[in-house]
């Protein structure tokens, strides 16, 4: 394809993307296709001759569109509000125009020296310290496998160097709970740690958060028992019901200890560009490292995730390989942001992050986060008011989690009861929510925050929901 040739065919797909977001209402919430069905109408071998970008335009639309659950639709309330804002779109086709290769300073400058610029007006827009530095990872998955891989060489002394964990004589632990995300557990093993020594430190009760007391005694325990406490991972605003460890209490037993912390606050770091939210990370300053996803509330596109740590000499000396090919005169000056995590290659990914805040602009982002806190307050107002209707967990932030209890109804008659109704909701392609489990028992998450998501949206969801779970009882 010739620069003439894209730009034609360019021009086509912007138009037709502008279009497709300015209607995206009008089409179902979830994708409604069976298994199987978008691969078969794919010919199974590679096209023989080139095709039209205009064939593939058509393509788009009749083949692959049906089969996009449509995240971007305000009725969408499923696990996370997952906005991509149409600046940071630009942002990320100019990273893909301008072809860059990051694999050094050298070989892309800008992409280096734009990541640094951003990730520090991050910081400063959630309200950290310059102590902190930061990078852009591609999602927390991989930031929290890179906590823990530096929270384990620095627990066994650069084990990497000797033997490896395989050589240590005290097995190392990580500390967390039930209620943090499954890519923590995920970290932890291949981080090489083992599920046997996972701790999953008891919660509180009603609130779902790591009991400050419990992770002493059970740290307390392991020590008395001869192993190594290594990191433990705290979860700022959880995705299951948005539970807060206490970050500060957290950090004073860790500190004392010289055990690593870890937050991940992948869905409610962007709480944090509100000071007023600032509390609920309160200790956060005496963690070792945090990672967050603008990729979701905030709105910047997919995939980026920020990691921030306050030992970069530490993360770039367990990261760091440094071969012969990749060396330059400048690397003193430099950061060489491959030693700050697992890939060599980069993109551009600053190039969205930076659109989005110049375009976009923090104020109207952060009015847009406040909008959603108040509409999570008033769903769940109209829920618990309504007879035979719960709000099961305190709503901290846009998550709201709710049952029907229609008299009689419990156990698993209950849960074929909840089942029923979301399942019928979000089958009709109206709107979709996540079912998900408290306790061994159903319950439905409403995940508010879609950047086009209104109030006037979620009163047609309540009403759309209580006429569905009405509808199933007397049915
Ligand atoms: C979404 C989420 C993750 C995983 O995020 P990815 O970027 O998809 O890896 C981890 N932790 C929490 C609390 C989350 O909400």
């Amino acid at each position: 394809m010739t620069p003439e040739e894209f730009r034609l065919a360019g021009h086509e797909l912007i138009d037709w993307i502008a279009d497709y977001r300015s209607n995206v209402e009008q089409r179902p919430v979830r994708a409604q296709v069976d298994p199987g069905q978008v691969r078969a109408a794919f010919s199974t071998s590679p096209p023989q001759s080139p095709m039209s970008a205009d064939q593939l335009l058509r393509d788009i639309e009749q083949k692959i569109v049906p089969g996009i659950t449509q995240v971007q639709h305000p009725m969408h309330y499923g696990w996370f509000p997952s906005n991509a804002s149409l600046a940071s779109t630009l942002g990320d086709i100019a990273s893909s125009g301008l072809g860059t290769l990051g694999i050094s300073w050298e070989s892309c400058p800008a992409l280096t020296e734009v990541e640094e610029v951003v990730c520090d007006w991050m910081r400063q827009l959630t309200g950290l310290s310059d102590s902190w530095e930061g990078c852009i990872q591609d999602t927390a998955s991989t930031a929290c496998l890179t906590a823990l891989l530096i929270a384990r060489e620095r627990a066994s002394d650069y084990s990497e160097t000797r033997g490896g964990l395989q050589a240590e004589d005290k097995p190392l632990l990580v500390y967390t709970t039930e209620e943090a995300h499954s890519s923590v557990a995920k970290a932890a093993l291949l981080a090489g740690f083992g599920r046997d020594n996972l701790r999953m430190v008891p919660m509180v009760e009603e609130s779902r958060a790591m009991s400050g007391p419990a992770l002493a005694s059970q740290i307390e325990a392991d020590f008395a028992a001869g192993y190594l406490p290594c990191a433990i991972v705290a979860s700022v605003g959880s995705t299951g019901v948005t539970a807060f460890d206490p970050v500060n209490e957290i950090v004073e037993i860790a500190v004392e200890h010289g055990i690593w912390v870890h937050v991940d606050a992948a869905m409610a770091g962007s709480a944090m560009l509100l000071p007023e939210c600032r509390h609920l990370w309160e200790g956060v300053e005496l963690a070792d490292s945090i990672s967050w996803n603008p990729h979701k509330w905030m709105g910047t596109i997919l995939d980026c995730s920020l990691l921030y740590v306050r030992d970069v000499q530490h993360l770039v000396r367990v990261m760091s390989t440094n071969p012969s090919y990749l060396r330059s005169t400048v690397d003193a000056e430099v950061k060489q942001y491959r030693d700050w995590g697992i890939p060599l290659g980069r993109r551009f990914r600053a190039l969205k992050l930076w659109y989005h805040l110049s375009v976009d602009g923090i104020d109207a982002i952060r009015e847009r986060l406040r909008r959603d806190l108040d509409n999570a307050q008033w769903f769940a107002e109209q829920v618990a008011r309504q007879e035979h209707w719960q709000v099961l967990t305190p709503v901290k932030l846009q998550t709201v989690c709710i049952r029907h209890q229609p008299p009689g109804l419990s156990g698993e008659a209950l849960d074929r009861h909840t089942l029923g109704w979301v399942n019928a909701i979000n089958q009709s392609g109206k709107a979709f929510m996540s079912p998900s489990q408290l306790d061994g028992r159903w319950m439905v998450r409403v995940s508010i925050g879609v950047e086009a998501s209104t109030r006037a949206h979620l009163e047609k969801l309540w009403n759309l929901i209580r006429a569905q779970a009405e509808e199933v009882v007397q049915g």
